[in-house]
């Protein structure tokens, strides 16, 4: 039975609703006049149910396709302006006891070299992260009870955070390790983490079951009632996320959206982000093992079709596309990226040697955080390193409603403005400096509020001369 009240996971993700959504979506992907009713109330900005998503997701009319798009883009410039926040992600370990079938790290894969790094290490990459300008972090680690407790990773959290080297800091330390207990959930809570992200992998369940064999990852609702537990233990920005290319994409997009309206429908407050990682190669790992994988315009089409349906959730794309690829879903949607990723432990300080080994997957895109920063600039975006909202305590629905204020453009703007001005006095080559000065310049103009304009235009000043960590 379906109902996105319920706590329990087969209920709020029901399979037979998936499969009826499905064959509504199929019987109806021509079907011009419903189709032009969804978009029609997509352009209300206030988001679609998992059902009329998915017709949009399978509609074969490609003039409609084209107004998704252009809607896509539209509701992107009016909820998140041309911000695009950039992160990094930071391995702690990749000891795991899982036996996840996509990923290096389950327990048998004897070809990789088994890492954990210690504070002195964590230490190391933290400045090395900050040298670069990184002033948000992803951690991750494999699920490790023994090697990577709670303990440990609260403890490298504390770590992050204390490192202050040169101007730089880490503002903001989301989290990707492994489903947990509310207790624990308490503790990261209150060790200030900001987003808890976990990656849900698949929703189907007898395929979650069959790529998760063995270890505690296996038990589908522990894993799929996780943002639950973290929600009830205070954390309210949580991020989903699905590995394109396990299961049917259809299935992934309208079980993803009724995970949204399950959050929504209990706590009020839907997932703060969406991540849309791809299955990439690793050691011992062959995409083209795994059947559903999704082309580019598959791709683009999903995450145009989030955009819409969920315009408050801010979409997370990793260094696991490439630049195009990158380049053209930040017109259809996307909000947040990496930047100069490493996805070995301990690889922002000692790069990997061919047979260490220790990468989670193959990165595409390989760019320095700088040529990142300068490519965002020159196709028009203001690279932002804000991390303002979580430190002024606008978390879950306080956040969402700074969304849906429409006051954006004169808090999330100048933010962004201000902490890029950070960016390029403290760690940006000449040429980015360049074209980044000229940007804030003319970005400064567009600060609706004559207040908010004139206190950012000073606040700018003030980083020019030395000072530093302003927000709005
Ligand atoms: N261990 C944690 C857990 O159980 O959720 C999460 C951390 S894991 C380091 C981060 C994510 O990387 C996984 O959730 C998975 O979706 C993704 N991943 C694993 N193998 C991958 C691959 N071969 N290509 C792309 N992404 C992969």
């Amino acid at each position: 039975m379906y109902d996105p009240k319920s706590l329990k996971a087969s209920e709020f993700i029901s399979h037979q609703e998936v499969l009826d959504t499905l064959e509504y979506a199929s019987e109806n992907r021509r079907n011009a006049e419903l189709i032009d009713s969804i978009i029609q109330k997509a352009r209300q900005r206030r988001g679609l149910s998992h059902r009329e998503a998915a017709v949009l997701l399978d509609c074969e009319l490609e003039d409609r396709n084209q107004e998704i798009y252009a809607l896509a883009e539209q509701i992107k410039k009016d909820f998140y302006g041309n911000r695009i926040v950039l992160f990094a992600p930071l391995y702690l370990s990749n000891y795991c006891v899982n036996g996840c079938v996509y990923c290096p790290y389950h327990y048998k894969n004897k070809n990789i070299t088994r890492k954990k790094m210690t504070q002195e290490e964590i230490r190391r990459e933290v400045t090395a992260l900050q040298d670069m300008g990184h002033k948000r972090l992803a951690i991750e680690a494999g699920e490790d009870p023994v090697n990577n407790p709670i303990e440990y990773i609260l403890e490298s959290i504390d770590t992050i955070y204390s490192i202050k080297h040169k101007n730089g800091a880490i503002r903001r330390v989301n989290v990707n390790i492994a489903a947990t207990t509310v207790e624990d959930y308490r503790k990261l809570k209150d060790a200030g983490i900001g987003t808890y992200i976990l990656f849900q992998e698949t929703y189907h369940k007898e395929s979650y079951e069959r790529l998760h064999p063995t270890g505690p990852k296996h038990d589908y609702a522990f894993h799929t009632e996780a943002m639950d537990r973290a929600m009830q233990a205070g954390i309210d920005d949580v991020g989903l996320g699905v590995l394109f290319g396990l299961e049917l994409y259809r299935y992934e997009f309208a079980a993803l959206l009724m995970h949204a309206e399950h959050l929504e429908a209990v706590y009020g407050v839907g997932p703060h982000t969406i991540s849309v990682p791809r299955i990439k190669p690793a050691e011992g790992i062959d995409p083209s093992k795994f059947d559903n994988g999704i082309d580019d315009d598959t791709f683009a089409k999903i995450v145009a079709c989030i955009r819409i349906s969920v315009p408050y959730t801010g979409i997370i794309v990793s260094t696991r596309e490439s630049k195009e690829c990158r380049e053209r879903l930040l017109h259809l949607g996307v909000s947040q990226i990496s930047g100069a990723s490493r996805t070995s432990v301990g690889g922002y300080c000692e790069p990997e040697e061919e047979d260490q080994n220790s990468e989670q997957f193959d990165v595409s895109d390989r760019r320095t955080l700088d040529e990142v920063v300068r490519w965002l600039i020159e196709l028009g975006y203001i690279p932002s390193f804000c991390t303002a909202c979580y430190r002024e305590g606008r978390t879950g629905d306080r956040f969402m409603s700074l969304c849906k204020s429409g006051q954006i453009l004169n808090c999330c703007h100048p933010n962004a403005l201000m902490t890029l001005m950070e960016y390029l006095e403290d760690y940006a080559s000449a040429e980015t400096r360049a074209v980044g000065e000229m940007l804030i310049k003319k970005e400064l103009n567009n600060i609706p509020n004559e207040k908010v304009r004139e206190i950012a235009i000073k606040n700018i000043d003030s980083i020019r001369k030395g000072s530093r960590d302003f927000r709005f």
